[in-house]
């Protein structure tokens, strides 16, 4: 599919743009462009074009604004030493925007689409890209949304591709120190046969009073159970969970249908089977991770996504309870994973699964 390419004609002064990938603050700095491909039921995918950064002209009863038939990505474009740059597995999250459209009853967009996407946006807005210093990066976030102008409640027959991106540093400001995490004992994320695999904005949505009250209690993140039971854990609003046993292996939630498919979680997995560790993908109960660190028997608890890459569990905590593993320091696989991962990512280690795409 050819893009067209409109330049912003007032694009962010250099010396600003520099002061910002310098210092960048997670998702409140965009790009001067961004991508929009449309769709319509009769014409499919259409009308590709990079323009200028800007807000969206939307009609008021746009589908997306009422009924919340929307979903999205997050992918990063890494700065190499020689200046090049790079992206993780972008057919990985291409696949994972489809199997959200699936869900969400939206058209799915082509993965040479997507791939495209980030290349064009590359091509115009590679200078956002910060040097690897700090672990910075370009975000991007790809989004799709339900844009015909109608009340009906039915799926809508146009919509919208998108793509805008955010020079970010560490999710955590706090550095690689390990981040408490609440237990949400009183709020579900996502039931049986609802749509909590897909990236939709309402699981974050659903998500959000409960991370209020995390905030309220000195936590960063909060740790949904599954809906039926609370007795299992699932993952956090925003990243999947990995629990270390002393004895060597790592146990993490499977994909049961309620969790979102993380990518990181997946090459975590990977790295950790290459290295000969049994990775056990299986139900985890908090009964299970409270007696285990009471017994010296898990020993580090770790969090993984793309946003924040791998970062170590110190504390897990509800309004009945405080649990702290490891002596609240970061494990020592915790860190070995996070560097071989940004060591990939950063094309410093070797990367044996051909997980790295130039753009
Ligand atoms: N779970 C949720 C709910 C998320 O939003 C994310 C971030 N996309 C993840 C897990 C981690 O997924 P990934 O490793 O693909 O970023």
């Amino acid at each position: 599919m050819e893009f067209k390419v409109t330049r912003n004609p007032n694009p962010t002064p250099a010396s600003e743009r520099e002061e910002i990938i310098a210092n960048p603050v997670f998702g409140a700095k965009l790009t001067d462009h961004q991508v929009v491909v449309v769709w319509e039921k009769d014409k499919g995918w259409h009308s590709a074009e990079v323009i200028p950064y800007g807000p969206i002209m939307m009609d008021p009863s746009a589908a997306v604004l009422h009924y919340g038939q929307e979903i999205f990505e997050g992918i990063k474009a890494y700065r190499h030493q020689d200046g090049s740059i790079w992206t993780f597995r972008p057919e990985a999250n291409a696949a994972r925007l489809q199997r959200s459209a699936r869900r969400m009853a939206l058209p799915e967009l082509p993965a040479e689409i997507f791939v495209e996407s980030l290349r064009q946006l590359i091509a115009v807005d590679g200078a956002w890209v910060p040097t690897p210093e700090g672990e910075k990066t370009l975000y991007f976030r790809p989004f799709e949304i339900a844009a015909e102008n109608f009340l009906g409640v039915r799926a809508a027959q146009r919509a919208e591709y998108r793509v805008i991106a955010s020079p970010v540093g560490p999710y955590f400001t706090g550095g690689v120190k390990p981040v408490s995490i609440w237990i949400a004992l009183d709020s579900a994320r996502a039931g049986k046969h609802g749509t909590g695999e897909a990236k939709t904005g309402g699981n974050y949505a659903a998500s959000l009073l409960a991370q209020q009250v995390g905030y309220e209690n000195g936590c960063s993140q909060v740790m949904f159970l599954d809906a039926e039971t609370s007795t299992y854990i699932e993952e956090l609003g925003g990243m999947n969970l990995f629990f270390v046993y002393r004895d060597g292996h790592v146990a993490t939630p499977s994909l049961d249908g309620t969790i979102l498919h993380g990518i990181t979680r997946d090459s975590v997995i990977t790295l950790m089977r290459d290295r000969g560790i049994e990775v056990q993908e299986r139900k985890v109960s908090l009964d299970e991770v409270r007696e285990g660190v009471k017994t010296g028997d898990i020993v580090e608890v770790f969090a993984c996504g793309t946003a924040a890459v791998i970062t170590p569990v110190g504390t897990l905590k509800s309004s009945v309870e405080e649990i702290v593993i490891g002596g609240n320091e970061p494990g020592r696989l915790t860190v070995e994973m996070r560097m071989e991962l940004t060591g990939i990512q950063y094309g410093i280690r070797p990367d044996r699964h051909n997980w790295m795409l130039k753009l």
